[in-house]
């Protein structure tokens, strides 16, 4: 039996290196600059940012102002480049500034913000300037950025890097891909100076077009295919394990759980397992998601807050026996899919109830 009934997510840190190689070897000739918002996908940013320094990786982007803040607090070198994707939110100049973050610039009012912010304390604010080429989401409109360069409000402000964020790069022939490539195009031609990005982790996967000068991966880091299926390429980063705690015999037809919906189909045997939605199984899995018990992968029927229970067959299990719900078997592409989800919110979901461990160094 387990000494505790909790559940266990490993975080794999080699795997997470091998995936930056892989990235990185697949848009050689630009910079791969990994994504760690949301605490670097629920998994830890500070110790997959130390890691992916020590595999080479120089620029980093959070999401909010606060991830930059403990990013840098997190990260001793100096020199590491840390983007915020929020950019600048009226009121963070100092803030900004104090953590030597670098904002994105998404609208005209936070150009016209940063740049007044970067007047009034006579600096040249590093800024990178985010342009919409028909995701519809953040950025400025092409026309603005034309605009942008025939006037003065960009006084105070050295765009750095511009960049624009793809809406359907995982469907590779999608037709949105090229026209918005093709808009890109046109945006960088504006502002020659500054480096270029248009790619995330599904457009560093699309061919040279797509790589520009900065890649900017999150999700395949982790283990995320670039077309929201398994890629071979990847390794699991991210293994999320709880013992059996019970097994149990369902006769034919009987109901499991809470619900009308979930029978077992024929007579079986089920395995009770220690971790559930409040661990970051999402609820959802149960229609079709699968786990890994007794040497296979075997259908999940239902998954409680606490506990998940998983069809065994006549797999040989006995309790304290591990089933894992995530990882190198039960794969992050295979059970957002299972949950109607991707990736990403498989893994921002894990909670910090499951016990962590790092595998791996985090200084190579
Ligand atoms: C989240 C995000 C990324 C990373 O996306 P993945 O799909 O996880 O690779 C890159 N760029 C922007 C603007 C983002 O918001």
């Amino acid at each position: 039996m387990a000494p505790s009934s909790r559940a266990t997510l490993s975080i794999d840190l080699d795997a997470l290196a091998h995936n930056y190689h892989v990235i990185a070897a697949e848009a050689a000739g630009a910079e791969t600059a990994p994504v760690v918002k949301a605490d670097g996908y629920g998994l830890g940013a500070a110790p997959v940012a130390r890691r992916l320094w020590a595999e080479g990786a120089r620029t980093f982007f959070v999401a909010r102002l606060e991830e930059g803040e403990a990013l840098r607090a997190a990260i001793a070198q100096r020199s590491a480049r840390i983007i915020v994707l929020d950019g600048f939110v009226p009121g963070s100049g100092p803030r900004l500034a104090a953590a030597a973050l670098t904002p994105v610039l998404n609208s005209l009012d936070q150009v016209a913000a940063a740049s007044q912010f970067a007047r009034a304390a006579s600096v040249a604010l590093p800024c990178v300037l985010q342009v919409d080429t028909g995701m519809n989401r953040q950025g400025l409109g092409r026309d603005q950025a034309a605009a942008l360069t025939q006037s003065d409000r960009l006084a105070g402000l050295e765009i750095e890097l511009v960049m624009s964020h793809l809406g359907s790069g995982a469907i590779p022939d999608h037709v949105r891909n090229t026209q918005q490539l093709a808009a890109f195009q046109a945006v960088r031609a504006l502002f020659p100076q500054a480096r270029a990005s248009l790619a995330a982790s599904a457009g560093a996967f699309l061919g040279p077009d797509y790589r520009f000068d900065l890649v900017r991966p999150g999700i395949s880091l982790f283990g995320g295919g670039p077309q929201e299926r398994p890629d071979p390429r990847l390794r699991a980063v991210a293994r999320l394990e709880a013992p059996i705690l019970d097994i149990r015999h369902v006769g034919a037809g009987e109901l499991i759980g809470y619900g009308t919906t979930i029978a077992a189909e024929q007579a079986t045997r089920v395995a009770l397992v220690g971790a559930g939605y409040a661990d970051g199984v999402i609820r959802a899995t149960r229609r079709g998601g699968q786990a890994w018990a007794a040497g296979a992968l075997r259908r999940l029927y239902i998954v409680d807050m606490d506990l998940t229970v998983v069809d065994l067959g006549d797999g040989l299990a006995r309790p304290g026996d591990m089933v894992e719900l995530l990882g190198p078997h039960a794969l992050l592409d295979d059970q957002a899919q299972a949950a109607g989800s991707i990736a990403h919110e498989c893994l921002v979901r894990l909670s910090n109830r499951a016990r962590r461990l790092y595998l791996g160094a985090e200084a190579a």
